[in-house]
Formats: C-alpha cells, sequence, structure tokens
C-alpha cells in the first residue's frame, strides 16, 4: 500500500454577518474565511469520504483519506463557530493558541479555552506575542515557545505538544528550542502534504485563503496542484530573505492595497 500523505490546513479566524474581525489590513483579511464557506469545505470532505483530524491523529498517518485542519491565532469564532461545524461533521482539529492574545478583545478568554479542550478539539501553542521569530534572539525565543507552553498549560492543566510558528517563519534555532521544551511537533506554512518520513518539526501546512473555489479545495485535499504553490512560495521566500521580513511586510501590504482598488 502506497504510503499515507496528509494534507494539513491552515485556518484562522472566521468571519459572521455583523461581527468585526480582529484586525482589517488586507494580508490578515485574505487569510479569513466566511463561516458559510468553511462549513460548505467541511461538507465537501465529509461528502467525499474524508476523515478530518488533529495534529496527534495526523502524524500517524492512517490510511483513510484525512486531511488534519488547525487553526491559527486563537481567536473567539475558534469555539462560536468551527467547533459547532467541525462537531457537526464528526471532525477533529487542532488549534494552536497566541497566549499573549488570550483574554483580549477577540481572542478566546481562559474559560473558552478550557471549553474548546473539554470538547476533545486539541489545543496547541502559536508563541507568546505572535512575532517573526527568525528575527529573535535566544532568550527572546525562549519567552515566545517555552513561556507561551506553560502559560496554555496551566490554563487547562495538561501539556501542549504542537507548536505552530507566527507567519510560518523559523530557523534551526526555533526548532531546537521548541524540541527541548517538550514539543512533539512544529508546523509552518509551507506547501508540501506530510507522510510518515516528513519531520514533525517540519510539518507542512496549506493556508486556506479567502478567495479559494471549492473545486482547488478539493484539489489541494487530495495533494493534486501542490507543487506549483510551492514554486510560487519558493519565489517569494527568496524574495523575503533578500529584502528582509520587514520591508518585505510593508512591500507586500502596499501591494495588497493596490490590488484590492
Ligand atoms: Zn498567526
Amino acid at each position: 500500500m502506497a504510503p499515507s500523505r496528509i494534507v494539513f490546513l491552515m485556518y484562522h479566524e472566521l468571519e459572521l454577518p455583523g461581527r468585526k474581525l480582529v484586525q482589517s489590513e488586507p494580508g490578515y483579511v485574505r487569510y479569513i474565511l466566511p463561516l458559510d464557506i468553511f462549513r460548505s469545505q467541511m461538507r465537501w470532505l465529509k461528502d467525499s469520504g474524508f476523515h478530518g483530524l488533529s495534529v496527534s491523529e495526523a502524524i500517524r498517518y492512517p490510511q483513510e483519506p484525512s486531511v488534519c485542519i488547525t487553526f491559527d491565532d486563537g481567536c473567539e469564532t475558534d469555539l462560536i463557530s468551527a467547533a459547532p461545524v467541525l462537531r457537526e461533521f464528526g471532525f477533529r482539529a487542532t488549534f494552536y493558541l497566541t497566549a499573549g492574545f488570550l483574554g483580549t478583545p477577540g481572542y478566546l478568554k481562559a474559560d473558552q479555552v478550557r471549553e474548546l479542550d473539554a470538547l476533545g478539539l486539541e489545543v496547541g501553542c502559536h508563541s507568546m506575542t505572535h512575532p517573526y521569530l527568525s528575527d529573535l534572539s535566544d532568550a527572546e525565543l525562549g519567552r515566545e515557545i517555552v513561556d507561551a507552553k506553560v502559560q496554555i498549560e496551566q490554563m487547562l492543566g495538561h501539556v501542549i505538544e504542537h507548536f505552530s510558528c507566527p507567519g510560518g517563519r523559523y530557523d534551526r534555532r526555533t526548532l531546537e528550542i521548541a524540541r527541548r521544551a517538550g514539543f512533539r511537533t512544529v508546523a509552518n506554512s509551507e506547501f508540501h502534504a506530510n507522510t510518515a518520513s516528513t519531520s514533525p518539526y517540519e510539518l507542512g501546512r496549506v493556508a486556506m485563503l479567502r478567495d479559494l473555489l471549492l473545486e482547488e479545495f478539493g484539489a489541494t485535499c487530495r495533494g493534486r496542484g501542490l507543487w506549483k504553490k510551492q514554486l510560487q512560495d519558493r519565489a517569494r521566500r527568496s524574495v523575503r530573505q533578500a529584502l528582509g521580513n520587514r520591508i518585505y511586510d510593508k512591500l507586500r501590504a502596499a501591494l495588497l492595497v493596490e490590488h484590492q482598488q
């Protein structure tokens, strides 16, 4: 039997009618799906015979057709919008929380984090303050990775095993500190499916963008066409490396605004 390849999907806040998003700039909004689009994607998965798995389940690489469902940032819509849909279809998921944002407007509060956990949905960590980890000193990395883990663990009373990198940025030190802190996996946002031979500290994920059509979503879940996105992404990364994160972000924001006009 062919080894199991699983695509890890990366979601963020969901958009509800009449509800303000936690951020409004175009670079943020392009990663935000309206709730009904998210629901139609989950419906497609169910109708197509896919299982929706948490990271802990996915890294066992079961043979059944599956995707891993992940959410970054810890927005309140994780609990009030995503969780009910996931439960409706019998799916699991992993929610990576930004520890320092919890309790601020639009993000989960401590009791909501406990509620998510009690529903059997998996809680992971997405740093303390959402910086680009590759820009930080070792001491700052300790706070962003180790202290954030401890803070969420104290909230839940059990171990947190999975970490995802803000903005997908990481380097060797990031992975080493995460491993030493006791994380079993680190997810980034590189466009590739994962298999049993993928390093658990370099799990690729495919960002779910607002303008993704349902047929493209289906192809992505089957792992088709990821190489094209991977090529585009590599080109973007090399531009980013040449410019540095700060200049790259300014340029990207300017281009996105222009694109919207
Ligand atoms: Zn994030």
